[in-house]
C-alpha cells in the first residue's frame, strides 16, 4: 500500500535529531544525539517512499522491515512498531545508535540520491526507547517452554542475539561472560558518547525478565571448563569476539606512553562505571599531546575519548585518504567538530623517544594500484619523513582473532587466520566441527560490526532450534 502523499520528500527534507554543541560535548561523556521529538519522528518516518522493493531492507544485515515500521511510526503506532522491530533485531536501540547507517540502510535508501536518506537509524532508536518508556516489554505469554537449555559463551551482540531467539522459542539460555556486565564491546569498547551504558543495563533487565540467565565475571577455560558445560547443556553457542590487537611492526611500539586502543577505552569505562580495581589502571590523557594511529571506528573512539579526557591536542594519523577510511563518516565528522586534527596519507614508520614516547615518525603516502580487495594500496612519497610530537600514542590498527588454546581439544576447528570455522551454509548454520557447539560474530567472521554479530547469533539460534528439534 502506498503512503498518501507520495511526494512529501520534496517538501520535507532530512532532519537528524539535534546534536549537543561540540563545545559542550567535548567536556562530557553522554550521548551526543538528542532524542527525536514525537512529531519530528513521525514527519521524518513519513518521508519514506515505501519502495516496492526496498533496498534499505536488503542492505540491512538483519533485514529489518524498515518501510513497515516507518509507516507505523508515521501513524503514531509505536508499540506495534516495537514488536515489528524485534522480529528481526535483538537490539534495535543499539543498532539505531551505532550502525554505520551511511554504509548500510541509509546508504541504500532511494532518497539518498539527492534528497537525503530517511533517518532510519534515529527512528529505530526512537521506536525502542519510546516503547520501553511506555512500559512495553516483549510478549512471552505464548512461549511453550521445552526442557532444553543452551550455554552461551559471551554476552556481546552475537551471544545476546542468540539468547534472544532461543528464549523466545522456549529454550533456556544461560549466558556466561568474563566481564562484570553484559554487552561485550557494546559496554567495554564503544564509548558512552555513542551508546550510553544505561541502554545496556535496561536491556539486561528486559532479557532477565524474559528468562535469560546471566553468569557474569565467569571466564570459560579458567573459572569454568567448557568440557563441563558441554556435559551439562544440550548445546553451546560461542560468541567470544576477537581480542588480539594488531601491531604496526615498527620500532618503539613498546615505549612507555604507547597504548593499545582497547585497554585505553576499557580503562575509561571501568573508571566511569566504578569497575576499576586500582587507580593505576586508568590511562589518563589529561594535558597530553595524543597521537592516534588508525582510521576505523576504534581510532575515532580513541580520538574522542582523549578529547573528553582533556588532552592538550589530539592528532589522528591515517595511511590512506579520507575517502578510504573504513569507519563511519558520521563519526569522523563528529571527531572533527570536537577538535581532532586529521593527518591523512601518513604512514607511521617508528615511534621515537628515550625512556618515554616523544613522537611518531611518519612518511607521506599516495594511493597506488588497487590491492586484491580493490582498495588502492598506499605508496610512500620519497623524502617525506616528519615527526609528530607526542606524549602518548594510541595504536588502533584493529583486531585479529584470538582462538582459545582449548578449542582444538573440543574439536572446534579454526582457519589459517584463527577464525572459528562455522559455515553459514552448513547443514545447521554456524555449527562448528563439534556438532554440539555453534559459533558466530567476530570470532567467526573476523572483527566486523554489531549488527552482523547480532544476525549471526540469531541465525545460529534458529539452526540450534532445528538441531535440538524444538
Ligand atoms: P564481543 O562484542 O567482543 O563480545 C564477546 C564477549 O565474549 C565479550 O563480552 C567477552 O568478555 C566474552 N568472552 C570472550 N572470551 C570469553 C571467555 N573465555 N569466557 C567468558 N566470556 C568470554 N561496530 C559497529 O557496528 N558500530 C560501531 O560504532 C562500532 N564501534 C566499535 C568501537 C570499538 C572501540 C570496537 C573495539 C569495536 C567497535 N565495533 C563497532 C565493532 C563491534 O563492537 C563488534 O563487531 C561486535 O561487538 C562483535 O560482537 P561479538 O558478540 O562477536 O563480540
Ligand atoms: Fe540500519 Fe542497522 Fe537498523 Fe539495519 S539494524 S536498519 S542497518 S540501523
Amino acid at each position: 500500500e502506498r503512503l498518501s502523499n507520495d511526494f512529501q520528500f520534496v517538501e520535507v527534507g532530512r532532519v537528524d535529531p539535534a546534536k549537543v554543541p561540540a563545545k559542550k560535548r567535548k567536556k562530557e561523556f553522554g550521548e551526543i544525539y538528542q532524542p527525536f521529538k514525537p512529531d519530528d519522528a513521525s514527519t521524518q518516518a513519513h518521508r519514506c517512499l515505501a519502495c516496492g522493493n526496498p533496498y534499505c531492507e536488503w542492505k540491512c544485515p538483519v533485514h529489518n522491515y524498515i518501510p513497515n515500521w516507518l509507516k507505523l511510526v508515521s501513524e503514531g503506532n509505536i508499540l506495534k512498531a516495537a514488536e515489528l522491530c524485534h522480529q528481526t533485531n535483538s537490539l534495535p536501540e543499539v543498532c539505531g545508535r551505532v550502525c554505520p547507517q551511511d554504509r548500510l540502510c541509509e546508504g541504500a535508501c532511494t532518497l539518498n540520491d539527492g534528497f537525503g536518506a530517511v533517518t532510519i537509524g534515529s527512528v529505530e532508536k526512537y521506536i525502542t526507547d519510546t516503547a520501553f518508556a511506555l512500559g512495553w516489554k516483549p510478549d512471552m505469554s505464548n512461549v511453550q517452554w521445552s526442557d532444553k537449555k543452551v550455554a552461551v559463551i559471551g554476552a556481546g551482540p552475537a551471544g545476546l542475539g542468540c539468547a534472544d531467539v532461543l528464549v523466545r522459542n522456549g529454550v533456556k539460555p544461560v549466558v556466561f561472560d568474563r566481564y562484570p556486565e553484559i554487552g561485550g564491546l557494546l559496554t567495554f569498547g564503544i564509548p558512552e558518547f555513542k551508546l550510553e551504558k544505561s541502554v545496556m543495563s535496561r536491556r539486561r533487565q528486559v532479557f532477565e525478565e524474559m528468562g535469560v540467565e546471566f553468569r557474569l565475571s565467569t571466564e570459560i577455560g579458567k573459572d569454568v571448563m567448557l568440557e563441563d558445560i558441554i556435559d551439562e547443556y544440550d548445546a553451546v553457542f560461542m560468541g567470544m569476539g576477537t581480542y588480539n590487537y594488531m601491531k604496526g611492526g615498527f620500532p618503539g611500539e613498546d615505549l612507555p606512553g604507547v597504548y593499545d586502543a582497547l585497554p585505553f577505552l576499557i580503562s575509561n569505562v571501568n573508571r566511569r562505571l566504578g569497575f576499576e580495581k586500582s587507580a593505576d589502571e586508568f590511562i589518563d590523557m589529561k594535558g597530553k599531546r595524543v597521537v592516534v594511529l588508525g582510521g576505523g571506528d576504534t581510532a575515532m573512539d580513541c580520538n574522542r575519548t582523549s578529547i573528553r579526557q582533556q588532552a592538550s591536542s589530539v592528532t589522528c594519523a591515517y595511511r590512506r585518504d579520507e575517502g578510504n577510511m573504513p569507519g563511519s563518516r558520521r563519526e569522523v565528522a563528529n571527531a572533527k567538530e570536537e577538535g581532532v586534527k586529521f593527518l591523512f596519507n601518513r604512514q607511521p614508520i617508528a615511534i621515537i623517544g628515550e625512556d618515554q614516547v616523544e613522537g611518531v615518525k611518519v612518511v607521506q603516502t599516495r594511493l597506488g594500484e588497487p590491492d586484491e580487495n580493490g582498495r588502492q594500496r598506499p605508496e610512500v612519497v620519497p623524502g617525506s619523513e616528519e615527526v609528530i610530537p607526542a606524549d602518548a600514542v594510541l595504536v588502533a590498527f584493529g583486531f585479529r582473532p584470538s582462538p582459545a588454546d582449548w578449542f582444538g581439544d573440543l574439536g572446534v576447528k579454526t582457519d589459517d587466520s584463527g577464525r572459528v570455522t562455522a559455515p553459514e551454509a552448513g547443514e545447521f548454520a554456524f555449527q562448528t566441527n563439534n556438532p554440539k557447539i555453534f559459533a558466530g560474530g567476530d570470532m567467526v567472521r573476523g572483527s566486523d560490526l554489531v549488527v552482523t554479530a547480532i544476525w549471526e547469533g540469531r541465525e545460529a539460534a534458529k539452526a540450534m532450534l532445528d538441531y535440538l528439534d524444538v
